[in-house]
């Protein structure tokens, strides 16, 4: 592994193509040289790529679902619509029922993430895309659906940015008085 690893390069190996298969031929570094070096030598290393080339994926699905959470400009949400849909056309994970009644979803990681490109799909292709809401604290950057019965959901989370809201304001007021 060279010692400049660039940010899209995992593992040993590198992932600058901006597609999973776009990305698997630079398993074979030094592909013109007299001398090129395999990098899917043994079962191990194919492994290894899959989980690494599952992270590109990853990472391209979490900013997209984050860029249509937030409704950002219509050419960045146009790409992250675009980026969603070609990772929930891809085969999925596959539900099984389990004896103890239980639901476990079977694949790879990368099965599992086209599940969760086609919840992405499902969320904001249904109603509850207008329940999405970004927590209320300046410092928080999450999101939720909110699906309380008034609708007047403003934390991420009430135990931690509710929580700080409510210890500041207590304080802000305790100063006044
Ligand atoms: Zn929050």
């Amino acid at each position: 592994m060279s010692l400049k690893q660039r940010p899209e390069d995992r593992d040993g190996f590198r992932f600058r193509g901006g597609c999973s298969a776009i990305d698997l031929p630079a398993t074979l570094q030094a592909r013109l040289s007299p001398a090129p070096r395999e990098l899917l030598a043994i079962p191990a290393d194919l492994a290894r790529w899959l989980v690494s080339a599952g992270f590109a994926t990853a990472r391209a699905l979490r900013e997209a679902i984050y860029v249509l959470a937030g409704r950002r400009g219509r050419a960045q949400v146009k790409a992250a619509r675009e980026t969603l849909n070609r990772i929930a056309a891809g085969p999925a994970a596959t539900p099984q029922l389990q004896a103890d009644g239980s639901l476990r979803l079977a694949g790879s990681a990368a099965a599992l993430l086209v599940t969760v490109a086609q919840e992405g799909v499902h969320l904001f292709g249904s109603d509850a895309a207008k329940l999405i809401r970004q927590c209320q604290s300046r410092t928080c950057t999450l999101y939720f659906v909110d699906t309380s019965r008034r609708g007047d959901r403003r934390w991420c989370s009430m135990s931690a940015c509710g929580n700080k809201a409510k210890v500041k304001e207590f304080r802000r007021r305790s100063r006044e008085a």
